[in-house]
C-alpha cells in the first residue's frame, strides 16, 4: 500500500509535462517541447543549446544516411581549422559582406591583446578554397569534393531558437570544384535531392525545392537552391537546407586554376565550384511538424528508442506468480525485438505507476508503447499504442518481429502524409494583391506570379508587414506582424497565362514564386 501511495504521488509528478496548446501559445509549446522531451537544454550564452541524446540520436542518424550517399557521388570527409585570418575572410567581398555582422572575434588569449585578431567560420569557404587552390594544380586534380560535419559560429541579432537559429549549430558543409559547369550544376541538383530526402524519408517533413531570387540567394554565389518547409501552426516557412553552385566567384578569388586543358593557349581554366549545408535546424523543423500537446512524436526512422515495452495491471492483489510471468513476458517481447534490430527499450520501474510511464514516454516521443498485462499474458498478445495518433493495435505474440516493423513504416508514412497535407493545404495560389495579405494572415504560405524584379520583392515585404494595413484591411490580431519574404522559385511551376500580371506591380509575370512569412 505504501508503494502505491508513493506511485501515485509520482503519478502527480505528470504534471510537469506539456502544460500549454500547441495552437494557442505556440512558442512556449515549443520551449517545453524541447526541454521536457529531453532533446535540448538551455546554456548560459545566449544563443547556444546543449543538445542531448534523445536530439543527436536524429542527427547521427542524418550523418550516417547522408554519408552513405555523398560517399557514392565521390566525395570525401576531411577536417579544417575553426579559425580563419581576417585577411583570408576577407578576400571575397560579396561574401564577407554578407556575413560581417554575425562573425565572431578572438580578440585576447589570456590577458593579452592578439596582435592579429582571428575570427571563427561563420562557414568555410574562405577557409579551405587556398588549399584548394594549392592542391589543384593540373586538370587531373578535379574533381575535388570535400565535405566536413562540423558546427560554425553567426553571432545572429534575430531572436534565437533552439535548433532553427542558433548561434553555434552543428551542420555538414560541402565544398566541391568542377572543371566543367555543367558537372558542378548536376551535382548542385543532386545534393539538394538527399536534403529533400533527408527531410522526407527520415524525418518525414515534406519540402518544397526550388530557386532562391537574387535577394536571398548566398553571398558571393552565382545562385542557390533550396528546400523549403512549412510549419502549420505558425503559418510560417522555414528554409530547409540550401545547395548553392558558386560559379567561378571564388576560383578566381583564390586562384582555383589549371591551364587549359586543351594546351593550345595559356590562358588559365577557373573552376566551377559548389557548397551546400544542412544544419540542426532539421531537427526544429521536425519537432515543430509532428509534436502536440502531450509533447514529442518522433519519426520512427530517428528515434532514439522506437518501442517501450511496459508491464501492465500489476496491482497489489496480484499473486507473485502472476507478476513474474507478466515482467518475465514483458522482458521476452524486449528481447526479441531486440534481437530482430527493433530499438526497444523495457520501463520496469516498479515505483512508477503504468500511468506515469506512459505520460512520461509520450512526452519523449518514442513512437509505439506495447502494453503487457493479465489479458495479453492470458491470449499470447500485446497491446500496442501509436503515439502519433493513440490507435490501440492488438498483435500476436507469434507475429512481433513481422508486425511491429511493419506499424512503425505505417507510421512513419502517416507522419509524412499528413504534413503533406498540411502544407499543400496551406499553400494558396493568389493572383491579385488585395488577396495577398489576408491570405498571409491566415496562415498560409502563397505561390503568386511576379515580374522576377528585386525592387518588387522588397515592395512585397514592406507591403505585406503589418503597419502598412490600412484599416479597413482585416488583419488577424495574433498574426506577426512581419512582411512575406520570397522563400523560392519553385522548380515545379503551373503554366504560366499569357498576359499574366505580376502579384504586386503592373510588369508581366515572368514565374510563380512563393512567398511567406519566415523563421
Ligand atoms: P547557408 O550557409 O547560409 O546557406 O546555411 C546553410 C543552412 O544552414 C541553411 O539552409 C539553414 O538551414 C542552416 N542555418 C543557417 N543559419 C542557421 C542558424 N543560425 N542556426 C541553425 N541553422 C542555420
Ligand atoms: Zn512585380
Amino acid at each position: 500500500l505504501k508503494k502505491e501511495k508513493e506511485a501515485s504521488k509520482l503519478d502527480d509528478a505528470k504534471l510537469v509535462g506539456v502544460t500549454v496548446d500547441k495552437s494557442k501559445d505556440f512558442s512556449t509549446w515549443y520551449t517545453q517541447v524541447v526541454t521536457k522531451g529531453e532533446m535540448l537544454d538551455y546554456y548560459d550564452v545566449s544563443g547556444c543549446y546543449i543538445l542531448r541524446p534523445n536530439s543527436y540520436t536524429v542527427w547521427e542518424t542524418i550523418q550516417d544516411w547522408f554519408n552513405a550517399r555523398i560517399k557514392k557521388l565521390g566525395v570525401k570527409n576531411s577536417y579544417f581549422p575553426m579559425f580563419v585570418s581576417a585577411k583570408v575572410l576577407n578576400k571575397e567581398k560579396d561574401h564577407i559582406e554578407g556575413f560581417a555582422p554575425e562573425v565572431a572575434w578572438v580578440t585576447k588569449a589570456g590577458n593579452s591583446q592578439l596582435e592579429e585578431e582571428i575570427a571563427i567560420r561563420p562557414t568555410s569557404e574562405t577557409v579551405m578554397y587556398p588549399y584548394y587552390s594549392k592542391w589543384i594544380r593540373s586538370h587531373r586534380d578535379f574533381p575535388l569534393k570535400l565535405n566536413q560535419w562540423n558546427s560554425v559560429v553567426r553571432w545572429e541579432f534575430k531572436h534565437p531558437q533552439p535548433f532553427l537559429r542558433t548561434r553555434e549549430f552543428l551542420w555538414q558543409e560541402g565544398h566541391t570544384a568542377f572543371l566543367e559547369k555543367a558537372e558542378a550544376e548536376k551535382e548542385v541538383r543532386d545534393i539538394l535531392d538527399l536534403y529533400a530526402g533527408i527531410y522526407e524519408e527520415l524525418l518525414a517533413v515534406p519540402v518544397i525545392k526550388g530557386k532562391k531570387t537574387e535577394n536571398e540567394k548566398f553571398a558571393g554565389g552565382d545562385y542557390t537552391t533550396t528546400c523549403e518547409g512549412f510549419i502549420a501552426a505558425t503559418g510560417r516557412g522555414i528554409q530547409g537546407a540550401t545547395s548553392h553552385h558558386l560559379g567561378q566567384n571564388f576560383s578566381k578569388m583564390f586562384n582555383i586554376s589549371v591551364e587549359n586543358p586543351e594546351g593550345a593557349d595559356k590562358e588559365r581554366c577557373f573552376a566551377y565550384q559548389n557548397s551546400w549545408g544542412l544544419s540542426t535546424r532539421v531537427i526544429g523543423v521536425m519537432i515543430m511538424t509532428h509534436s502536440d500537446n502531450k509533447g514529442l512524436v518522433l519519426p520512427p526512422r530517428v528515434a532514439q528508442n522506437q518501442v517501450v515495452v511496459i508491464p501492465v495491471g500489476i496491482t497489489s492483489k496480484t499473486s507473485e506468480d502472476q507478476k513474474k510471468a507478466i515482467n518475465d513476458g514483458a522482458a521476452e517481447i524486449l528481447k526479441r525485438l531486440v534481437d530482430s534490430e527493433v530499438r526497444a527499450v523495457g520501463d520496469f520501474r516498479d515505483i512508477y505507476t503504468p500511468g506515469f510511464k506512459f505520460a512520461d514516454w509520450e512526452l519523449k516521443g518514442t513512437p509505439f508503447r506495447l502494453e503487457f498485462g493479465p489479458k495479453d499474458l492470458a491470449s499470447e498478445q500485446v497491446t500496442a499504442v501509436r503515439r502519433d495518433n493513440g490507435e490501440k493495435i492488438t498483435v500476436k505474440l507469434a507475429e512481433l518481429e513481422t508486425k511491429i516493423p511493419e506499424i512503425l513504416d505505417d507510421m512513419q508514412k502517416g507522419l509524412l502524409d499528413k504534413a503533406r497535407k498540411d502544407f499543400d493545404e496551406h499553400r494558396v495560389f493568389v493572383h491579385e494583391w488585395k488577396d495577398f495579405v489576408p491570405t498571409l494572415n491566415s496562415k498560409n504560405v502563397i505561390v503568386a506570379p511576379w515580374c522576377g524584379d528585386a525592387d518588387c520583392e522588397d515592395d512585397i515585404k514592406d507591403s505585406s508587414a503589418k503597419k502598412n494595413n490600412g484599416e479597413d484591411e482585416q488583419v488577424d490580431e495574433k498574426a506577426p506582424s512581419m512582411g512575406a519574404k520570397s522563400l523560392c522559385i519553385p522548380f515545379e511551376q503551373p503554366a504560366l497565362k499569357s498576359g499574366q500580371k505580376c502579384v504586386k506591380c503592373d510588369k508581366d509575370a515572368t514565374t510563380y514564386c512563393m512567398f511567406g512569412r519566415s523563421y
